[in-house]
């Protein structure tokens, strides 16, 4: 049990801060690192310095059909499909230790390859997943199915039960933001049902799924139960939702390519799908709230992740009686942001992304500016290097304008106001959007905060708090957020077919 594995591959090695980094830049299938067919690879870049970490290799639609058909083998006669499920936890419990050893290595190539700030990299982006792994690993040996009551017809007896069993081979497609964090969401849920898996990673940000790849190995996870495949959507990712093969595909990402999952999904082989997809969360704020709080926690709903998070309160409305003070004591507290080296473990807010996200986020702020929002801070891009963009606000945004109707998905406030005690008003506008992803209230009135609960579209709701997922709540959108959940007991049956068995006696 002590023995110590090596796992061999073509490292790239860097010193980050005064820590030696040693990562796999290769797709990994069938537990080895190995070079893409043709050997073809893109760049991942460093958001904070545009420079380029490394090259990783790409995976082509032959390389999917290596990784599926090493998933396949793994399910139906790999040592997986032998060992009891409590064996299987135990395998998850040791990934999740063997990720806790690395923890600040993950999260230092966490940090440089998508920009999130070290302190948040550590504790959400890692962390986070860490205890994803521990509380699915604890749910491998208590998944059960049911004992159902049907008639008799005499003198025979039934008994008929149900028995919840894996789906198969599951793909899996993520995006950026979170990519360590999204992995493990989907995949310990995925394992822990006791599938097989080929993912593939976002292409801007994969290096700590390859790093994962090789823990996992490390781990004594058997070879073909993980796969990990980059490349881009277009190729790689539609190879997976395409294969015929693959029998479920867990998705998140945006609602355009959402959509086209879905359908890929239906041709293919009508496989079963989840998807979590984008959102432009309301954030509403009665008068009488704790003022203090909502301010910091208003700021918090955007800003978390320099906004590159899906439930983000994209539209934020505030009652009348508060409203000018409110706008002024955001537009104080945002400009006292530190912004930075995302290594910095005083900086709060690093580079977005990307490039492309970056010009994105200057179009929307040129569409508020035109639509007659006022832009009351930032919307530029910072003149150092880097993808840094300023942590942005705008007030009076009514609701038919763009930036009240799309998702920004950056550090960009959209304040709008609404008429004193208008309860049903704010909810009727809180609801007009084709997301239903997540919602926030705040106010001291229980009775209040119960009826906003109850009336509002949405997947999630914050009452008094934001951001406060857990991996024990179930997590995921209504209308074109999606459908399906991650996280908690529920997303287990997302990775889970029943099986119904009669037996007369
Ligand atoms: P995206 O939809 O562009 O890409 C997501 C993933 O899909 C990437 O891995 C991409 O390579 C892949 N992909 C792209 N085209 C594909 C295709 N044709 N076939 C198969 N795969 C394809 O999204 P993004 O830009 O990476 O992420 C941002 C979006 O994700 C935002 O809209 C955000 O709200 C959403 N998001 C949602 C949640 C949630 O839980 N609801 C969480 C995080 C992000």
């Amino acid at each position: 049990a002590n023995e110590v594995k090596q796992i061999v591959y073509r490292p790239i090695e860097l010193e980050v801060n005064k820590r030696h980094l040693k990562f796999p830049c290769q797709l990994f299938i069938d537990g080895e690192f190995v070079d893409a067919e043709g050997g073809k690879s893109i760049p991942t870049v460093n958001p904070a310095n545009e420079e380029v970490i490394c090259q990783v290799q790409f995976g082509s639609k032959n390389d999917v059909n290596k990784a599926v058909a090493a998933a396949k083998r793994a399910f139906e006669d790999g040592e997986w499909s032998k060992i009891s499920a409590r064996e299987r936890g135990n395998l998850l419990y040791r990934l999740a230790d063997l990720m806790q050893e690395h923890k600040e290595e993950l999260a230092t190539l966490e940090s440089i390859d998508s920009g999130a700030v070290y302190t948040l990299a550590l504790k959400t982006h890692v962390g986070m997943s860490i205890e994803t792994w521990r509380y699915y690993a604890g749910w491998c040996d208590k998944i059960q199915g049911t004992t159902v009551p049907i008639s008799d017809a005499r003198p025979n007896k039934n008994l008929t039960i149900t028995k919840k069993e894996p789906i198969g081979v599951c793909g899996l497609i993520t995006p950026w933001n979170y990519p360590l964090m999204m992995l493990s969401w989907k995949m310990a849920a995925c394992l822990a049902a006791g599938n097989t898996v080929v993912i593939k990673p976002a292409q801007v940000s994969p290096l700590t799924a390859l790093k994962f790849a090789e823990l996992a190995a490390l781990a004594g996870i058997p070879p073909g139960v993980i796969n990990v495949v980059p490349g881009t959507g277009s190729l790689t990712g539609n190879a997976i939702s395409n294969h015929p093969d693959v029998r479920k595909l867990g998705f998140t990402g945006s609602t355009e390519i959402g959509k086209v999952i879905m359908n890929s999904c239906a041709t293919s082989n009508l496989k079963k799908v989840s998807l979590e997809l984008g959102g432009k969360s309301p954030l509403v704020i009665f008068s009488d709230c704790d003022f203090d709080k909502a301010v910091r926690l208003g700021m918090q709903s955007v800003f978390f992740n320099k906004g590159e998070n899906c439930i983000a309160a994209g539209r934020i409305f505030v009652e009348a009686s508060i409203y000018d003070k409110y706008v002024k004591r955001v537009v104080k507290e945002t400009k006292k942001m530190k912004i930075g080296d995302p290594l910095d473990r005083s900086v709060s807010h690093g580079p977005q992304n990307h490039l492309a996200h970056l010009q994105k986020l200057l179009e929307f702020v040129q569409k508020g500016v035109e639509d007659g929002a006022k832009l009351e801070l930032g919307g530029r891009r910072m003149q150092r290097p880097g993808y840094f963009f300023e942590p942005t606000v705008f007030s009076n945004v009514e609701d038919h304008m763009y930036i009240a109707i799309e998702e920004s998905f950056g550090p960009i406030m959209c304040i709008s106001k609404f008429q004193n005690g208008d309860f049903d008003g704010v909810i009727k506008r809180a609801n007009a959007s084709e997301y239903g992803l997540a919602s926030g209230v705040f106010t001291k009135d229980l009775s209040k905060a119960m009826r906003f609960a109850e009336k509002i579209e949405a997947g999630t709701v914050f009452v008094n708090t934001y951001n406060k997922t857990d991996v024990a709540a179930p997590f995921g959108g209504f209308k074109q957020s999606g459908f399906g959940k991650d996280l908690g007991q529920e997303a287990l049956n997302e990775y889970l077919k029943t099986k119904c068995v009669t037996i007369e006696y």
